[in-house]
């Protein structure tokens, strides 16, 4: 089946021709291990295995890459401020390294929490230097690079079409000098840095040689660099966050097709922000939160999953605990609708389910639409066995643990001591007793379900 995404490129809706199917060269930028990522940034990321899970659905190879940000991301947009790795490193007492590989780790526990599945090449800025320091090379020898006293920079008034990917209102906002913390040594607002120079004073913890001396890379230069070594010089798709529009995504533009010439991406696809009372979640602004935030709060990161579900990856989605608490339930009463069919043998015979559910994820990943054509089988006269075969199918998209057992929710031992009790007054059929332990049961927060093949328990 054709997908169709749109490419904020050409703001249109395009059907996907990657240049060598049924392989999808992928590139998805990654985090900036300073700190944990918050589950805004999770929304992008979901969006991003769904594209995956869904293109894998309808028959393609994707391959993805993502980077990992672990040197030479500055506080400011601008080329200015302190890096943050080391901000981070001092903050917590550790070195750059420790605080990197601290962050790695967790934004990897993190994403296996929310199953999205493991980019096929997870790659380190500080593992990928050399590349970094080649390709800045290219650009120089084509005249695209000038040298102020703390660096090399990009000369953005060299490349005609710089700032294809901005949309008016970002080119209205640079006009209106939105983006004021340029240096004065810079030739132009938008020019940035490719290489930054170690300070004479100080010794970096990380810094490289370079022909140029010591060192460390700018932000954008890392992706250009490693999407082209790991995928070549034109990508199927590039994803990302939208925030990443006007500034990174437009540099790695203009680093790519200046060292090439040829276009760096078919398709550029971006996720919207997560909203949480109607402002964007930053770091900065105290509306932080993160994943271990919602399971301190008694959600699965799947309920967050199916949370990310309810809007279009296009769309905002205001987060809220209200909303997501009926996410919660949502996902409960498909879990447990799952479950009823769990024994059932898959029986062919949900091909108009399974239509619907590919040809609104294959229309710009409809997510939502494709939710709905879930509930509507399960509400259906399907055969128990068919809609067991269609839920097969939409679980390898939506990876919401449909039919795990629920060992996620392990029994505490007092609710299961009073389990046992109930058990056995069955056994000797005293309803009173059994009617007494379930309700001890359930003033701990447990139900109690009569199977046929036994008594079972599970959290309210
Ligand atoms: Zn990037």
């Amino acid at each position: 089946m054709p997908v169709r995404l749109f490419n904020s490129l050409t703001h249109t809706k395009e059907e996907l021709s990657p240049s060598a199917p049924p392989k999808v060269g992928l590139y998805t930028c990654g985090p900036t291990v300073y700190n944990y990522q918050h589950v805004g940034n999770y929304r992008t990321y979901i969006f991003e295995d769904v594209l995956v899970r869904t293109l894998k659905l309808l028959g393609y190879a994707p391959y993805r890459v993502m980077n990992v940000t672990d040197v030479g991301h500055l506080t400011s947009q601008g080329d200015e401020g302190e890096d943050k790795m080391e901000v981070g490193a001092a903050r917590e007492g550790k070195s750059a390294w420790d605080i990197a590989k601290f962050y790695t780790d967790a934004f990897v526990a993190d994403g296996k929490a929310l199953n999205i599945l493991p980019p096929d090449v997870l790659c380190r800025a500080t593992d990928n230097i050399p590349e970094q320091i080649a390709l800045v090379e290219r650009l120089d020898k084509k005249g695209f690079v000038y040298k102020t006293s703390d660096g090399l920079y990009f000369d953005t008034a060299k490349l005609p079409d710089y700032g294809k990917l901005m949309t008016k209102e970002h080119l209205e906002g640079l006009k209106s000098g939105a983006r004021v913390e340029a240096s004065a040594e810079k030739r132009h607002i938008t020019d940035f840095a490719l290489w930054k120079f170690s300070p004479r004073d100080k010794t970096r913890q990380m810094e490289w040689a370079s022909p140029w001396g010591k060192g460390f890379p700018g932000w954008h230069i890392e992706c250009s660099a490693m999407a082209m070594k790991f995928l070549g010089e034109t990508l199927d798709i590039h994803c990302g966050g939208i925030d990443h529009v006007p500034v990174h995504h437009t540099n790695e533009i203009a680093q790519s097709e200046g060292a090439t010439g040829k276009p760096f991406a078919k398709v550029w696809l971006h996720g919207e922000f997560l909203l949480m009372n109607n402002a964007k979640m930053a770091k900065s602004s105290g509306g932080f939160v993160k994943l271990s935030d919602l399971v301190d709060r008694g959600c699965s990161p799947l309920d967050y999953r199916y949370h990310c579900f309810t809007a279009h990856y296009r769309k905002q989605l205001d987060f809220t605990w209200e909303s997501l608490e009926a996410s919660k339930t949502s996902r409960r009463r498909l879990v447990e609708a799952a479950r009823a069919l769990a024994g059932e043998k898959p029986t062919p015979g949900a091909e108009d389910f399974t239509g619907r559910f590919e040809e609104a994820l294959s229309d710009d990943l409809n997510v939502p639409a494709a939710l709905a054509v879930v509930w509507d089988a399960l509400k259906s006269t399907l055969s128990a066995g068919a809609k067991r075969d269609f839920l097969d199918d939409a679980e390898s998209v939506l990876a919401l643990d449909l039919f795990k057992a629920e060992a996620d929710a392990a029994v505490p031992a007092d609710v299961a001591a009073l389990g046992e009790r109930r058990i056995r007054a069955r056994a000797a059929k005293d309803f009173a007793e059994s009617d007494r332990l379930r309700k001890a049961i359930e003033a701990l927060g447990w139900l109690v379900e009569d199977k046929k093949d036994g008594q079972k328990l599970r959290r309210k």
